[in-house]
C-alpha cells in the first residue's frame, strides 16, 4: 500500500522509556500523530479514555476481531491490544505521518501489511536499568512487575527483525536519535515521491 503519510512503530520492552520517547517526539514533531490503541486491560494511574487507549471489555475486543477493524492485534501480557483501521489509514492516505506504539508482534504484522513502514526498537542499557525502572514507575503490582521483566527477555530478543535500534540509556540522546530517524525516513528517495509527487513530475523525475 502507497500511502503518502510514513508509517512509524515502537516497540519495546515495558519500562525501556518508549511512551516518554514517543511523547517527547510527538511535542517537538507537528507532522506526527499518534495512534490510539484499543485495550482490554483496566486503566492505571491517571490514565484516560480516549487518550492512553481506548479501554473496551473483552467481548467487545473480540467482535471488533470478527468485524475486520483491527489492522494488527496482540496478547500482550495477558491482555488484548489492538490497532484499529480507522486509526491510520485515514490519516497516512491524507498524507498524515503516524506512530505505533505497540508490541513486537503487532510491529511485524504492520510490516507485512505496510513495508514502507519503519520498526524502530527502544532497548534499555541494561536488564539492571531496566528492573530499576519498572519499579521506580511504581504504576504496577510486584507481580506484574516481575510478569513484565520476564517477558522482557523474549521482547528484547526480537529487535534484531527491526530498522533501527535505540538505546534509551540518556533520555535526551534517544530523543534526538528517533527524531533523526524519523526526518531521515521522510527523506528516503520513495518516501519523498510518495508525499510530494507533484513535485517530481514537474521535475520530470518519478
Ligand atoms: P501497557 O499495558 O504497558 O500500556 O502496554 C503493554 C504493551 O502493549 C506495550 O508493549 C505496548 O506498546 C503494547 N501495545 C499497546 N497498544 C498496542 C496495540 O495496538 N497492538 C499491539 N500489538 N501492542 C500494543
Amino acid at each position: 500500500m502507497d500511502y503518502p503519510g510514513n508509517l512509524f512503530v515502537v516497540a519495546a520492552p515495558s519500562g525501556a522509556g518508549k511512551s516518554s520517547l514517543v511523547k517527547a517526539l510527538l511535542q517537538i514533531d507537528s507532522h506526527l500523530d499518534v495512534s490510539i490503541s484499543h485495550t482490554t486491560r483496566e486503566p492505571r494511574g491517571q490514565e484516560q479514555e480516549g487518550r492512553e487507549y481506548h479501554f473496551i471489555d473483552h467481548d467487545t475486543f473480540k467482535a471488533k476481531i470478527a468485524a475486520g477493524d483491527f489492522f494488527e492485534w496482540a496478547e500482550v501480557h495477558g491482555h488484548l491490544y489492538g490497532t484499529s483501521r480507522v486509526a491510520i489509514e485515514e490519516r497516512i492516505a491524507g498524507g498524515q505521518d503516524v506512530v505505533l506504539e505497540i508490541d513486537w508482534q503487532g510491529a511485524l504484522q504492520i510490516k507485512k501489511i505496510f513495508p514502507n513502514a519503519m520498526l524502530v526498537f527502544v532497548l534499555p542499557p541494561s536488564w539492571e536499568e531496566l528492573a530499576q525502572r519498572l519499579n521506580r514507575r511504581g504504576e504496577d503490582r510486584p507481580e506484574v512487575i516481575a510478569k513484565r521483566l520476564s517477558n522482557a527477555r523474549v521482547e528484547v530478543a526480537q529487535a534484531r527483525h527491526f530498522d533501527f535500534v535505540i538505546i534509551n540509556a540518556l533520555f535526551e540522546s534517544a530523543v534526538f536519535d528517533l527524531k533523526t530517524v524519523v526526518h531521515s525516513q521522510r527523506l528516503k528517495y520513495a518516501a519523498q515521491l510518495r508525499s510530494k509527487p507533484a513535485v517530481f513530475r514537474a521535475l520530470d523525475l518519478g
